[in-house]
């Protein structure tokens, strides 16, 4: 059986990839830090085949570890300070785990498997926060970088030293440059989960209004699930290279509230939607749109959910998640 390791086990993307590993046969490993955190103890229970390896992005020594017990043939490096606004208040902490965890992650994987071992592959979790200041419409491999958050920063930081360690060591190593990807599983702090959530909740009546910030900016939003598929389809290529990942449909938060209301049988949502400047951000990325024919071509991949899809699935899941909540608590 194959094994993998992956990082950022308890966020969004690492239980789909959990899910889809198990499914295809894989031993999974999942790196948990900490000594006593309730959420890995919950997701662990929800995923009892994740056999849980003790590790932390910040610490080489515990990743050598961690390789070394897991012994795996796939490392899946998703582990990250993730959501944007925070990175502006924590950009040193942002640069070392989302930044530099890569490195160490890769030195890891160089120091357990040989110096000159290709045989460990890697994958990094890139993002479309690096293009930032679009340089062009669509976004593509070969897009120049313009990141506008610490977040985004530390990112070309682990995109670039994925490509060096890559081209220097002969490691197969390869990054997806992932599109914002959402679901039913995506933290209640990105705008796409806290508005299915919000309407979920006034449409139960446990809640009046939404608080937002910049409701301007569009996105390429897709599936999360099908996103983790094109994470392992890049590790079974022949070759390591990088991929844009995306639906290449761009929509504006507008077009989102539309769709969430609806699904609630509410048409006109102004009454609902305060906008407050504490959500504005020192630096903006206003639209983002990307082109995934290269993954397309050369990995057989497309997504399968649509955008309304995406949007009926998540106010449809945060409607039960709330109602079981309020039913428990009523
Ligand atoms: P990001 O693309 O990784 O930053 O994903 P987010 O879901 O955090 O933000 C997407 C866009 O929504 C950004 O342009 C935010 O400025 C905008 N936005 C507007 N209001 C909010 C809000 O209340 N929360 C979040 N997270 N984003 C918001």
């Amino acid at each position: 059986m194959p094994r993998a390791l992956i990082t950022g086990i308890t966020g969004q993307d690492g239980q789909h990839l959990a899910e889809l590993l198990n499914s295809k046969g894989y031993d999974v490993f999942g790196l948990v830090k900490g000594q006593n955190n309730p959420r890995i103890a919950g997701v662990l229970e929800q995923f009892p085949f994740v056999e849980p390896v003790s590790g932390d992005l910040a610490d080489l020594s515990s990743l050598v570890k961690a390789i070394g017990l897991a012994q795996p043939d796939e490392v899946y490096n998703l582990g990250a300070v993730s959501y944007v606004a925070y990175s502006f208040t924590h950009a040193e902490l942002t640069a070392d785990i989302s930044g530099l965890g890569v490195l160490r992650m890769l030195d890891a994987i160089r120091m357990v498997g040989g110096l000159d071992d290709s045989s460990i592959r890697f994958y990094q979790a890139s993002t479309s926060e690096m293009f930032g200041e679009v340089r062009e419409t669509p976004q593509t491999e070969m897009t120049p970088f313009h990141p506008r958050s610490p977040y985004g920063c530390a990112k070309v930081f682990g995109h670039y030293i994925t490509m060096n360690y890559r081209e220097s060591y002969d490691m197969f190593a390869c990054s997806g440059i992932l599109f914002n990807h959402e679901g039913p599983r995506r933290g209640l702090e990105f705008v796409t989960r806290k508005i299915t959530n919000a309407v979920a909740r006034i449409k139960l009546g446990l809640q009046d209004e939404i608080v937002l910030g910049n409701l301007d900016s569009k996105r390429d939003w897709g599936y999360a699930g099908d996103y983790v598929r094109a994470m392992w389809l890049m590790l079974q290529h022949d070759t390591p290279e990088d991929f844009v990942i995306a639906t290449g449909e761009t929509h504006s938060i507008h077009e989102f509230l539309d769709l969430a209301f609806a699904e609630v049988g509410i048409d006109d949502w102004q009454p609902y939607v305060r906008q407050d400047p504490k959500f504005l951000r020192p630096a903006e990325v206003d639209v983002l749109t990307g082109d995934a024919s290269k993954a397309k071509e050369v990995l057989g991949w497309e997504p399968e959910v649509s955008f309304a899809q995406l949007v009926k699935m998540m106010v449809e899941n945060d409607l039960e998640v709330e109602a079981a909540k309020a039913h428990l608590h009523g």
